[in-house]
């Protein structure tokens, strides 16, 4: 099957709820005609691995989204599109596979890479941790900064508290 025939075919409530999405290939390169498959996955628990309908692994086919999550795809690319739209639940499915994470319209570009995510959201922790009061010395031992508002430490020693790794800034 293609991943059109499938969009087709969840659309008309063919298929369970138990059933997976595979498709062959990197998801990146994922369109409307990329070989696919739904099928029940069993798990098992012995080997801490999928087992594969015969023949599937051969094929190249892997799992990615369950049947859940492919019905939600698709009905959040109509309402991007505004109506039933091939083109956008193809759109909508891949991005998900890729990102775990429905893209906020059409034709979002890739969301940044996690590190990036990261490092801007520390920057933001960092920054709303406010000045450093002069007079009241940073609790951590040998450090000569002042606490910050609500803290009993500097910026850099209430980063490091907070987010149990060591901070990246120094300013
Ligand atoms: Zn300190």
């Amino acid at each position: 099957m293609t991943l059109f025939q499938i969009i087709t075919a969840v659309r008309a409530g063919e298929g369970s709820e138990s059933q997976w999405l595979l498709i062959v290939g990197d998801a990146k390169n994922l369109s409307g005609e990329t070989e696919c498959e739904l099928a029940k996955m069993d798990f098992d628990e012995d080997l801490d691995e999928e087992v594969y309908p015969p023949g599937f692994k051969e094929r190249g086919l892997y799992s990615t989204v369950d049947y859940q999550t492919l019905q939600d795809c698709i009905q959040w690319a109509d309402r991007l599109a505004g109506c039933p739209d091939e083109a956008a639940a193809c759109e909508v499915i891949r991005y998900y596979i890729r990102f775990d994470a429905w893209p906020d319209r059409l034709g979002a570009p890739d969301p940044p890479p996690w590190e990036e995510t990261q490092a801007r959201l520390d920057r933001e922790f960092y920054d709303s941790l406010g000045q450093e009061r002069p007079g009241t010395q940073c609790r951590r031992e040998g450090c000569s900064g002042g606490a910050v508002v609500f803290s009993a430490f500097c910026r850099v020693h209430q980063f490091e508290n907070v987010k149990k790794r060591p901070c990246p800034f120094a300013d």
